[in-house]
């Protein structure tokens, strides 16, 4: 496995290699992350993982300087996935000193669910995710459906400005109890965690209330707010939406049809966790 630590280092390295499948991380890697890796085998004969945390995509009261950054852990996870390069940038790397502002905008896709409650974040995952596929050139990058607004937007991304690659969603990996895989569920005490498995409890329950034939957006969305707000009331949280979207457009729909999605996302004590699962009606099984 080659480590590489500047964008002429990568570049070098990754001239040697052919079809390359790309996984973007920002590290404290986990099972999720790994799938990741394995499902871009599939796509491509070599695999690259970067693992930066992109401070243009925290907003000033968020956790840039806390996020875990486990360097040594996260490169033995690599090798022992078999992941063939990584790119590991510093911020001056990839944000030199006195470059002029740049903003990539969807105005559609960033005004709705964690767009208004994190002012920038998507405009800076656009930022990184272009800078990084320019300088990894890969045929296929993979992203997990965990970060459903974010893949919509890479997405679009990639359609609008004919990135030359093609995107590959992965399926969330979830615990045996249910919470999604994520770098944050190492911030949550054992009564926060119990708190936050309400959210896969909802979108289960919203899937399955689908798969039964319902219809109704707002009786599914009641149906997971009641979910979310049962609960040891000692665990302070705060639920800042429980939607059913459209999956392409994402903007909120009355009744259900072939792409449909709900999404949460909620704060456990100070810890942000977010989720969503695809709603199929029983006739497009
Ligand atoms: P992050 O390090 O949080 O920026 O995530 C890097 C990539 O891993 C993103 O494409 C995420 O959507 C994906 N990812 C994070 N958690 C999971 C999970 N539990 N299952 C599948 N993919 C995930």
């Amino acid at each position: 496995m080659i480590v590489a630590r500047s964008i002429p280092e990568f570049r070098k390295a990754r001239a040697s290699l052919g079809d390359l499948a790309f996984v973007p991380t920002m590290g404290a890697l986990h099972a999720g992350h790994l799938s990741l890796v394995d499902v871009g085998r599939r796509h491509a004969t070599q695999s690259a993982v970067s693992i930066f945390v992109n401070p243009t995509q925290f907003g000033p009261h968020e956790d840039f300087h806390k996020y875990p950054r486990p360097i040594e852990a996260d490169l033995a996870m690599c090798e022992s996935a078999g992941v063939d390069l990584v790119f590991l940038p510093g911020v001056e790397d990839l944000y030199p000193p006195n470059e002029p502002a740049i903003r990539i905008e969807f105005p559609s896709l960033f005004s709705v669910l964690d767009g208004p409650r994190r002012p920038g974040h998507f405009a800076g995952v656009c930022q990184v995710v272009a800078k990084l596929f320019n300088i990894v050139q890969p045929q296929f990058a993979c992203f997990g459906e965990k970060d459903f607004q974010q893949l919509a937007i890479l997405s679009a991304l990639v359609r609008s400005l004919d990135f030359p690659l093609t995107i590959v969603p992965c399926p969330t990996l979830r615990d045996p109890d249910g919470l999604a895989m994520s770098s944050r569920n190492r911030y949550l005490s054992a009564p926060q965690r119990a708190r936050g498995l309400s959210i896969s409890r909802a979108l289960f329950s919203a899937q399955n209330l689908v798969a039964q034939g319902e219809r109704s957006a707002e009786v599914l969305v009641r149906t997971m707010r009641q979910i979310l707000l049962e609960g040891d009331p000692a665990i302070p949280i705060d639920l800042q939406y429980a939607a059913v979207v459209n999956a392409v457009t994402l903007q909120s729909i009355d009744a259900i049809a072939t792409e449909s999605r709900a999404l949460i996302a909620m704060k456990v004590g100070e810890t942000r966790l977010i989720d969503n699962i695809a709603l199929i009606p029983p006739a497009s099984r």
